[in-house]
């Protein structure tokens, strides 16, 4: 059984995935081909934003928006601390804070109910993150963000298609990141991600940032990255953006038999009325994680822990003593529980039934052995 089947989806779609990347082949144009454009104004629509822009990687979609807010040396961002590193990294590459706020224990989203204790003057903006499919609490979050003056800015890298009352997360604030890595919910074939936002001055200061600050050619208006999405990804992701809807329904129908399978078992993931969760990882909890993992593994069912380490224990980012050493981590007693028990079981849309009824399996025979 394979965690997230990449194999199985190219069998799906080769010929015209095959055809898609001949095509930009026999063309060349293999920076800024037409398909790219193409890609940026489907995105927009899919999403229903005014602007889609594509770029090298999900945390250059990060690194660009901020650039394009204009983060400076030590202005502070809050951000959740149960996440991937990327979302407090660009904060702390462009000279500025992270600042860790706890989890919710149902979603792992951040809890809006920390943002305010953690606003300082230092404060610019709050960097949401919609994990493991299922957006945040936009509109709590929103709220704060207005009280303050603060923008909200979401990571939307596992949630590309997701939904929050009936809008599509990247769509929910004025600026959004999302990341094509292959395994997110639309995953290209080696690097990608996107900027989206409804705000045509960011829209073209990002433009212009992911092309080294170029305003027309060799005149170059500020600094910026060579941040820009191959061709060639971008015609796999035309393709793939096509059959993104079906996929995610097949994918909604496991996460559907996981929770009717596992209940009692383990504690499955609960989708808020007013979510629709892509399900880039089906992330359940249990006290005996680690002793589950290790049967599963020896049924050569494939695990994984999303956060093993919450990022406010990470020595990167932790504050240090006049004489060089570290101190304590800020506590963040959610996050921390929740690296102890979560573990994520296969989820992709070539799962069967029999799959899922599998490992459920596994999983009722293991939690009765301890
Ligand atoms: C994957 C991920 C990113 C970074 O995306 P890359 O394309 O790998 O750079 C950022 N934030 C979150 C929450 C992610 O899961």
């Amino acid at each position: 059984m394979q965690f997230i089947d990449l194999k199985a989806q190219y069998a799906a779609h080769k010929t015209e995935i095959d055809n898609a990347v001949s095509d930009v082949l026999a063309s060349t144009r293999f920076i800024n081909g037409p398909e790219v454009k193409e890609l940026e104004e489907q995105l927009a629509e899919y999403l229903g934003v005014s602007h889609a822009l594509t770029c090298s990687s999900g945390t250059d979609a990060l690194l660009l928006g901020l650039m394009a807010l204009d983060l400076q040396p030590k202005d502070e961002v809050i951000v959740p601390t149960y996440t991937f590193i990327s979302t407090a990294e660009t904060i702390a590459l462009l000279g500025g804070t992270p600042v860790f706020a706890d989890i919710k224990a149902d979603t792992f989203n951040i809890d809006p109910e920390q943002i305010e204790t953690l606003i300082t003057d230092r404060t610019v903006g709050i960097i949401p993150v919609s994990l493991f499919g299922q957006p945040a609490d936009i509109d709590s979050i929103e709220q704060v963000a207005t009280r303050h003056g603060l923008w909200v800015f979401e990571d939307a890298a596992q949630s590309f298609g997701a939904e929050y009352k009936g809008k599509k997360s990247g769509a929910l604030t004025k600026i959004a990141a999302t990341s094509f890595f292959p395994a997110k919910p639309l995953g290209c074939y080696g690097d990608g991600g996107a900027v989206f936002t409804y705000d045509k001055e960011l829209a073209e200061r990002i433009t212009m940032i992911r092309n080294h600050g170029q305003r027309k050619k060799y005149d170059y208006a500020r600094v910026g990255i060579n941040g820009r999405l191959d061709t060639v990804q971008a015609a796999v992701l035309q393709v793939k953006l096509r059959h993104f809807d079906e996929e995610m329904e097949q994918k909604r129908r496991v996460a559907g038999w996981y929770a009717e399978l596992l209940d009692g078992l383990v504690s499955v993931p609960p989708v808020l009325s007013h979510n629709k969760s892509v399900w880039a990882q089906y992330t359940v909890r249990s006290k005996q994680r680690d002793h589950l993992q290790q049967v599963l593994k020896e049924r050569d069912i494939p695990t994984a822990v999303y956060y093993p380490k919450s990022l406010h224990e990470q020595d990167a980012f932790r504050s240090t003593a006049s004489d060089g050493t570290l101190l304590p981590p800020p506590s963040c007693p959610v996050a921390e529980q929740a690296s102890r028990e979560c573990f994520s079981l296969p989820m992709h849309s070539f799962l069967q039934k029999a799959d899922v009824e599998y490992v459920a399996d596994v999983i009722q025979k293991g939690t009765h052995e301890q």
